[in-house]
């Protein structure tokens, strides 16, 4: 058996070698590039692809490094079974220390072959660049995971805390079946963590590929994010024949509440996650931002510098509670009075703030008591920030200056939102590691022909190592 798998590893090599010309790569690169490469190139769309799939393919090869059966558990649940995932558990030898949970998702956004230059699940190396769907999201991330815990085994590395791994689907898609959420409210125990490494952080480059002589800029620590929260605007009307118009006018109604939405600022705030980020980005910048930034750290009521910070559509969204108008719908007829007109409302909320007092805020800011007011989805956790903990940010940065030396790691909230909602909703702290690179266009995460620099790749795979080793213990 033993022969056959090493023989099987051999000729995976082999053909990682041809395919991605990986001369220049170690000999662990190779064979990590051999599990990222099967794993990009197994299609995990919501549409027709399969995570189920991807995750056995994973379990096959953390069996194969000497993981036993009892320490991979694959999930799924009947009505989505091309939406499963797997959980590893590492032990460890420590009676007091909790474990540690690594998360990634392994499903990805939709790609048409039509749309990209080259097939999207086809990894692709083209001027130091891997090229197909899921390269960075968040597949880097997933891969690493996985040949970490590989290679710790192939050490025979015993870590104090035990090491689990959590590989889920359902990240990209709001409504589909989501593993993080799953694993969360069904196998509370199995994933049980004294904190979690998520996707989320990460690096950006001046714009140059880094391995042509391009600068790596900034890396990110992940430490929080906003929550994602739809309502539904509704207003009704009796309608009636368009050639004698009424001054009540749902289409009207609704025009007046939306602009009212527009017009509507929620108020400034900051957390420990974003005054540590405007602290340390103000220093970085020097410019008119920063020094504003500065400003409104020592004094959040300073409403100019508020004013020029605002400017900035990240800053400005970093602040405080968003929300937007996303859709619109109304009317039945060319030639009759509308009768009903829906639109909905996009809200990030700042941690901490709940989708009730949101709703007061909107329908206070409307003052129309006709426009109907609904979450479109209810229960949903409430974002929760992780404390800006030493334990976790001394190795982040100390080993950041060994592996990506000279670059400052800055504490960041995402306005947008992870799986690392869910966890941190059941108490377990979540952190987006720094990790690969991007280049300011973002890669085309999400978008077409998405990409990334080998070197951003291979870095990230040595400095996430090192990290799961120091946290580990
Ligand atoms: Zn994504």
């Amino acid at each position: 058996m033993r022969i056959l798998l090493t023989g099987a590893a051999t000729a995976a090599l082999m053909i990682s070698s041809t395919v991605a010309g990986a001369q220049d790569l170690r000999p662990d690169q190779q064979a990590f590039f051999g599990l990222y490469k099967e794993l990009v190139e197994t299609n995990t769309t919501v549409t027709n692809g399969s995570c189920t799939l991807a995750a056995s393919k994973l379990a096959a090869r953390l069996r194969a490094a000497g993981f036993s059966d009892d320490q991979l558990t694959s999930f799924s649940v009947a009505e989505h079974p091309k939406d499963g995932g797997l959980v590893v558990v590492y032990p460890g030898t420590s009676k007091t220390l909790k474990p540690m949970l690594l998360l990634a998702h392994i499903d990805v956004v939709e790609a048409k072959r039509e749309d990209w230059v080259r097939d999207p699940f086809t990894l692709v190396e083209e001027d130091g660049y891997y090229f197909a769907r899921g390269t960075v999201d968040d597949k880097a991330q997933a891969a690493i995971w996985t040949d970490a815990l590989i290679r710790l085994k192939q050490q025979g590395f015993k870590p104090g805390r035990t090491i689990k791994l959590a590989l889920t689907c359902g990240e990209e898609t709001s409504g589909a079946f989501n593993g993080a959420e799953w694993l969360a409210a069904n196998k509370r125990d199995l994933i049980d963590a004294e904190f979690a490494l998520n996707e989320g952080g990460g690096g950006r480059t001046n714009g140059t590929p880094v391995s042509k002589g391009g600068k790596l800029l900034v890396q990110t620590l992940q430490v929080g994010e906003k929550a994602y929260q739809d309502f539904t605007l509704t207003v009704t009307n009796p309608g009636g024949h368009s050639s004698q118009p009424v001054p009540t006018n749902a289409i009207y109604q609704m025009a007046d509440a939306v602009k009212a939405v527009g017009s509507y600022e929620f108020p400034a705030e900051f957390n420990d996650t974003t005054r540590a980020f405007f602290t340390k980005s103000a220093k970085l910048r020097g410019d008119a931002v920063g020094t504003a930034m500065a400003a409104l750290v020592a004094n959040p009521a300073d409403s100019d510098a508020l004013a020029v910070v605002d400017k900035d559509k990240m800053l400005h969204s970093m602040l405080r509670t968003t929300c937007v108008a996303t859709l619109i719908d109304g009317g039945h007829a060319l030639n009759a009075l509308p009768q009903k007109v829906t639109a909905n409302i996009n809200c990030r909320m700042f941690p901490g703030r709940t989708p009730d007092e949101t709703q007061a805020a909107l329908a206070q800011a409307i003052g129309d008591p006709a426009i109907a007011i609904e979450q479109r989805v209810k229960n949903k956790p409430i974002a929760k920030s992780p404390p800006l903990d030493p334990m976790i940010v001394k190795p982040v940065e100390s080993l950041a200056a060994k592996h990506f030396p000279g670059v400052p790691v800055l504490p960041t909230m995402s306005t947008g939102a992870t799986d690392g909602l869910y966890l941190a909703a059941v108490g377990i702290p979540t952190y987006g590691v720094p990790s690969v690179w991007v280049d300011p266009d973002g890669n085309g995460t999400h978008g077409l022909n998405e990409r990334i620099e080998a070197k951003a790749l291979y870095t990230a795979r040595d400095y996430l190592f090192d990290l799961v080793k120091a946290l580990a213990k």
